[in-house]
């Protein structure tokens, strides 16, 4: 049996691990990318919010009790289902970065909406806020990268065809 608490405490830990592990991501991608600005750009913007949610993340756990050098020292270690998505993050061409930059933030997404309703359930209103905040930014940047996929595609498929430095 676990307590609650304990339970939202265990999640939040891989919501930790989730976003230091998209840290790591985003800030390979924006170093990589030379010719689409406006993705370097986008990326460089969500890895500075990114860094701005392990924060946050990291306040709640210390609110729930865990101690923060504990956490540090976990961090390294990632979810089994982050290390099942992890050969999806390998490439360094444009589309595919951003077909896994998709899918990463819909995780994310997934995992905020269900962190929403554990907090809720436990009597964490403080916890719930944080992550309704960090839902809205995971939303955002799943629709840029939604809308721009065609574009970005595009600008792939003519830099590749007029011989022009296409991958990334
Ligand atoms: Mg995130
Ligand atoms: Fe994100």
């Amino acid at each position: 049996m676990a307590t609650n608490r304990d339970t939202l405490t265990a999640w939040l830990r891989d919501a930790h691990a989730m976003e230091n592990q998209a840290i790591s991501m985003l800030e390979r991608m924006e170093g990589r990318l030379e010719h689409y600005p406006e993705l370097r750009a986008k990326i460089s913007e969500h890895a500075r919010q990114t860094h701005r949610q392990a924060e946050l993340i990291e306040g709640c756990l210390e609110r729930l009790g865990e101690d923060r050098s504990a956490l540090k020292a976990g961090m390294g270690k990632l979810m089994g289902n982050m290390q099942a998505m992890s050969g999806l993050f390998v490439s360094d061409e444009v589309v595919k970065g951003a077909l896994a930059s998709y899918t990463f933030e819909h995780f994310e997404i997934a995992s905020y909406k269900s962190l929403i309703a554990a907090a809720q359930e436990a009597g964490e209103p403080e916890v719930r806020g944080v992550c309704e905040q960090i839902l809205r930014e995971e939303e955002d940047m799943a629709r840029w990268l939604g809308e721009h996929l065609p574009e970005i595609t595009r600008a792939y498929m003519v830099r590749e065809a007029t011989g022009q430095p296409a991958k990334r």
